[in-house]
């Protein structure tokens, strides 16, 4: 039979985000960010698909316990090409001030053995089996991974978005007819509301106009995302310029060379701001903690609320017999999870199950 084990996270979010799926003939790892896979697990991989370049999906790989295994076994290691890049320099840029030397060595040996791929290319893993990676929006370069496994075949959304107005914050599934889906594990980080999709932003655009904040910190990806609003938002676009920190380079630079949106590339990169078009006033960007008053800010970015879910699945899916896992979810949108889809989704009877830690056959 096939089994799917679900893991927590090894860091304070304790979210399931990481999966070890027993396809009968291969044991494959959707994302790896838990400490905690038996280690006979890990010897038998074959696969590791890795979504995106966040920790919590990844930070397994740098896990000496089982770096020294993977780095003896071969198993292989997938991700697209922009979240290698970036993991790479993540690693690189800050993680790596944890480690001793010879750790650093060995890590970095893992990361280059990760194998990046297009987005939609077919990539052939056996006779029968393969997979495709779809962009998922939720960083540059995240993915969904449709796995056509020799008995189920899998979407993993990872952690997905869906913001209206931004193409690179909006996932793209395209299945082929023949590319039936039989379970979905999806991302419930906000499954279970809407509301927080308007809400984070407003929240800034609030704080900026009324109790002056000038200076943001938050994760890279936050920031362009949140920089693209303030210029589409005509109350600060008016009065301020957006100013990316300098420290933010190596980000950009991986993005310009996969040619992502123009607008990356047009923000000034400074130490400090200095004179500024039209007379506007500096609005300071950084992906670093810049100072005490610094106005740090998490939720920025959206994942995707169940109304983007359900258009995917009435799209797609059309109550089709494929079943829906829902992994990754806060512990208090749990409860409310299923009464959203059962309420929501009322003629279509999709069967919805809420993951947790532990083995379920599939
Ligand atoms: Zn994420």
């Amino acid at each position: 039979m096939p089994v799917l084990k679900s893991y927590r996270t090894a860091d304070s979010s304790n979210k399931i985000t990481t999966y070890i799926y027993d396809d009968v003939t291969s044991l494959v790892a959707f994302d790896f960010g838990s400490k905690d896979i038996a280690l006979n697990d890990v010897k038998n991989l074959d696969y590791i698909f890795i979504t995106h370049e966040h920790s919590d999906h990844f930070m397994g790989l740098y896990h000496m316990q089982y770096v020294d295994i993977l780095l003896n076994s071969n198993c292989e290691i997938y991700a697209s090409n922009v979240t290698k890049d970036l993991m790479i320099a993540i690693f690189e840029n800050s993680l790596k001030v944890s480690f001793d030397e010879r750790s650093i060595k060995k890590i970095r040996e893992l990361l280059s053995r990760i194998k990046g791929v297009l987005f939609f290319e077919k990539v052939k893993l056996t006779k029968d089996t393969y997979f495709r990676l779809f962009p998922s929006g939720h960083t540059y370069g995240s993915s969904m991974i449709y796995y056509y496994g020799k008995t189920n075949k899998i979407l993993y959304t990872g952690d997905i978005d869906y913001a209206s107005n931004d193409g690179d914050r909006q996932y793209r599934l395209d299945l082929k007819e023949n590319e039936t889906v039989d379970y979905i594990i999806a991302d419930g980080t906000y499954l279970d509301n809407e509301q927080f999709k308007d809400e984070s932003f407003s929240q800034i655009r609030d704080s900026i106009l009324k109790k002056g904040f000038d200076k943001f910190y938050c994760k890279p990806e936050k920031i362009i995302f949140f920089s693209k609003k303030i210029i589409s938002s005509p109350k600060l676009s008016d009065k301020y310029f957006v100013v990316f920190s300098k420290e933010f380079k190596w980000y950009l630079s991986i993005l310009r060379k996969y040619n992502f949106d123009p607008f990356i590339t047009d923000q000034i990169l400074l130490e400090s701001p200095y004179e500024l078009p039209g007379g506007k006033k500096a609005l300071y960007v950084s992906s670093k903690r810049i100072d005490e008053q610094t106005n740090v800010n998490s939720i920025v970015g959206l994942h995707i609320s169940f109304k983007d879910f359900a258009y995917m699945l009435v799209e797609q899916f059309n109550c089709a017999k494929t079943k829906i896992l829902v992994g990754h979810y806060n512990k208090e949108s749990k409860k409310n999870i299923l009464g959203t889809f059962h309420s929501s989704l009322e003629t279509c009877d999709f069967d919805v199950t809420v993951l947790e830690e532990g083995e379920l056959e599939l």
